[in-house]
């Protein structure tokens, strides 16, 4: 049953006031952990939403409750209308944040100070270039790490997003904390995911504990756990004096399921209502139809599983079979 007073609500009471929007499935970077190196079947151009139809889908949502609107992709930044977008966004009463590989940044950060979009998230693996170049199969350390210093610079609010892989990166988890010593910059570390074809193996894990562990064994009692906000993704850590601090983004080993209040819309228009799930609603097709979209929210959104789409215990997410059908992470939007 339709209630439009409870759009954005589930069966578990969970209110979903944060919506993700993919803004395409290309990017110019291939993380081993994300896209094939061929990159990903793309869909047909006329099957993505335009800028105007990615505003006026938003704008349902924001009238619904959605208060925080994240653009991500693939790479937000290589869509060519990108600033026309983010420029109708500002028009909704909403913080507007950003998830990118920061490769584009320098070309876009007057449109960031001109629209308000203040929250950057940047993807960085690794601080050594031989290795980054290795993860992500493009040669652009240098140039990720300088955007990332000029949006500090330039007083953003700056995240780093790095997946921990055993044996690629997990040897560097103690000089990304260091990078927090004198850059106010909250790492996060993310443990690696399963996705349909990204070879996920259990034995690349980095969990929370570990990251814990290893860190207690170098700062000691100088390592500080912050206290987590409502809706809290990451467990948050600092170490005494250091101007940044870090987090813990457990969607494996320690799922945050109960506050979670995200929404997902792909970048050709159909909402998903948690990153695990592969059942999507169109919405674009109704759209364009001319149909509401707030019976088709409400029925994607109540009916959400209690966690990671069902997968309730460690031995479903490891079932590869759980995944097929799930896009990858590009396709998705992270
Ligand atoms: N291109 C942008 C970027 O890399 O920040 C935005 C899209 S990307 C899909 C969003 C986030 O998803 C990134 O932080 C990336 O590290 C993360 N991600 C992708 N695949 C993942 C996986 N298998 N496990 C964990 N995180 C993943
Ligand atoms: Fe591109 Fe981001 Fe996926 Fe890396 S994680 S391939 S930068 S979409």
């Amino acid at each position: 049953m339709f209630n439009s007073a409870k759009i954005l609500t589930d069966q578990f009471d969970r209110v979903h006031k944060y919506l993700r929007i993919s803004l395409t499935e290309k990017c110019n970077l291939r993380c081993t952990y994300c896209m094939p190196a061929g990159g990903i079947q793309l869909s047909p151009k006329s099957h993505l939403m335009s800028h105007e139809e990615v505003y006026q889908i938003a704008k349902i949502f924001v009238q619904n409750g959605v208060n925080k609107i994240r653009l991500t992709g693939g790479e937000p930044l290589v869509r060519k209308d990108f600033t026309q977008i983010l420029a109708q966004l500002s028009h909704l009463n909403v913080t507007l944040a950003l998830t990118t590989n920061a490769l584009l940044v320098d070309q876009y950060i007057d449109d960031f100070k001109k629209y308000h979009l203040n929250k950057i998230n940047v993807s960085l693996d690794s601080l050594k270039a031989g290795k980054f170049a290795q993860i992500t199969r493009r040669n652009q350390f240098q140039k990720t790490y300088d955007n990332i210093l000029l949006l500090l610079n330039n007083g953003f609010e700056v995240k780093i997003n790095t997946v921990l892989m055993k044996g690629v990166n997990d040897d560097e988890i103690l000089d990304f904390i260091n990078l927090t010593k004198d850059l106010d910059i909250n790492v996060r570390f993310i443990e690696f995911m399963p996705f349909d074809g990204n070879k996920w193996n259990q034995k690349q894990l980095v969990s929370q504990q570990e990251i814990i562990n290893i860190a207690t064994e170098r700062f000691g009692n100088k390592l500080i756990k912050l206290s987590d906000g409502p809706n809290y993704i990451a467990r948050h850590f600092k170490i005494e004096a250091y101007k940044g601090q870090f987090g813990i983004i457990s969607s494996v080993s320690n799922p945050f399921c109960d506050v979670c209040d995200r929404i997902r819309l792909t970048a050709d228009g159909k909402i998903k209502n948690c990153l695990f799930s592969n059942i999507e609603t169109d919405l674009l097709a109704k759209f364009r139809a001319g149909e509401p979209l707030e019976p088709l929210i409400y029925q994607a959104i109540y009916h959400k599983k209690a966690v990671r789409a069902g997968m309730d215990n460690f031995d479903k997410l490891k079932d590869p079979n759980r995944h097929t059908n799930n896009r990858s992470m590009t396709a998705i939007g992270g």
